[in-house]
């Protein structure tokens, strides 16, 4: 007995022609011919399934905020903080909460249902705190939402920053976040590392720093972070959120460094979008790209899913809530065009994050959870360049989106009348 089956489907892993059973809320059955009748079903054919996109590192409460109170001039990182310190004094819960509530729906068309963003613990209101545990509750429905205490003003840096984080722990945030690069100086980074391990292990946390985002190749953070995931048992736990410095270090140095980060079995959390826009900014010709080392991470069996960072907001003027988009620049910034390489790069935006973010049930397999997406396109390759329409997003069991899909009308004599990008056009590999 089934809710709802969805009929040959294409799946990740390249099998084709597979029917996907759904009873309660779980996958129940995956065949290649399921001899059942249901109410609902989904024609699958020609068409990728997969599990839903994870963004394991957003900013949920400077979303769609783009041009409050102005734009950011220069692009970069640094006048990006500076203008969030100019807006953060005027935020108000209930408008915080309304523009969540509206990237959410945003998420959901776009197959994404689970997010972890960080929140901005700088301001001892803590309405930003307040606003995104109201919001967790509220999309926890369709969307899981994991909130980092995000001390984005530096831990000793601001004023009162320590107490404002503990309280924000203290109201129910998940996970324990990070600045060490932003603090005023190296050493005060470090010791920023180790407090905030020490306050994970003895919460019994998940901890998720922003770490060396900078093309200082002697921001070296990651190198502590590593080093006090080992030393307080975290392994596994610990997420490493940008780490482009690593772009720019001496590749003798980081050749002792990815081991040891291997050894710590740090999450890495790469934002391309966010690196290929705001690192380099110093450089004039050649400029850096500044998005860490996927390549070389990975070869080293390292977990690396990667986040969409930011949309509209002080950071980047760009954003749509898809993780497609992200791994899409993901291939280009990092050179990974081959087959294997696009495998792995839809891997970091749905299995791997799912690690990153530890969560239950996820997967397309009997079992999992009955949260699954149907694309326009024929497999993760073709989904990866068109990025295209998700055509049923499915949460629970039930359809809680649906896409038409996107569909070209032509007028051309002795040509077709219309084009399905998705279908028109598989290539043989
Ligand atoms: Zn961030």
């Amino acid at each position: 007995m089934f809710d709802l089956i969805i009929r040959n489907a294409n799946l990740p892993d390249g099998r084709q022609g597979f029917d996907i059973g759904l009873f309660g809320r779980r996958i129940t059955a995956i065949e290649k011919r399921l001899d059942a009748v249901c109410g609902e079903e989904i024609d699958a054919t020609g068409r990728l399934v997969s599990p839903p996109f994870c963004d394991p590192h957003f900013h949920m409460d400077a979303t769609l905020s783009l041009g409050m109170p102005r734009m950011n001039v220069s692009g970069t990182l640094l006048e990006g903080i500076a203008l969030w310190g100019e807006l953060r004094p005027l935020l108000t819960k209930e408008a915080l909460v309304e523009r969540a509530l509206r990237y959410c729906d945003l998420a959901v068309s776009q197959g994404l249902l689970y997010i972890r963003s960080h929140v901005d613990t700088s301001d001892p209101r803590l309405v930003t705190a307040e606003a995104l545990i109201e919001v967790r509750e509220r999309v926890a429905p369709y969307i899981q939402l994991q909130l980092v205490a995000f001390p984005q003003d530096g831990y000793y840096r601001a004023e009162g920053g320590v107490a404002s984080l503990n309280r924000a722990l203290d109201m129910g945030i998940d996970i324990v976040g990070g600045i060490p690069h932003f603090e005023r100086t190296m050493e005060e980074g470090r010791l920023s590392l180790e407090a905030l391990c020490r306050i994970a292990a003895e919460r019994g946390l998940p901890v998720d720093i922003h770490c060396d985002e900078t093309d200082d190749p002697m921001s070296r953070h990651i190198e502590t972070l590593a080093a006090e995931t080992i030393r307080h048992g975290l392994q596994g736990r610990v997420a490493g959120s940008h780490l482009t410095s690593m772009h720019s270090m001496d590749n003798y140095y980081v050749s002792k460094l990815i081991p040891l980060i291997a050894e710590a079995q740090i999450n890495v959390i790469p934002n391309p979008l966010i690196n290929i826009m705001l690192q380099g900014r110093h450089d004039t010709y050649p400029k850096r790209r500044g998005m860490t080392r996927v390549r070389e991470l990975m070869a080293a069996g390292l977990n690396v899913s990667f986040g969409q960072d930011c949309t509209m907001d002080p950071w980047y003027s760009m954003g749509s809530a898809d993780m497609l988009e992200v791994g899409h620049m993901a291939i280009h910034v990092a050179q990974m065009g081959g087959l294997d390489d696009k495998r792995q790069i839809f891997d970091a935006l749905t299995v791997n994050s799912a690690k990153t973010m530890g969560l239950e049930g996820y997967g397309l397999e009997i079992g999992c959870k009955a949260d699954l997406i149907v694309l326009q396109a024929a497999d993760v390759f073709e989904a990866l360049r068109l990025k295209p329409s998700r055509l049923f997003v499915v949460k629970g069991g039930k359809v809680i989106s649906r896409t038409a899909p996107r569909i070209g009308e032509l007028f051309l004599e002795g040509r077709p009348a219309e084009i399905d990008s998705g279908r028109d056009y598989v290539p043989v590999y």
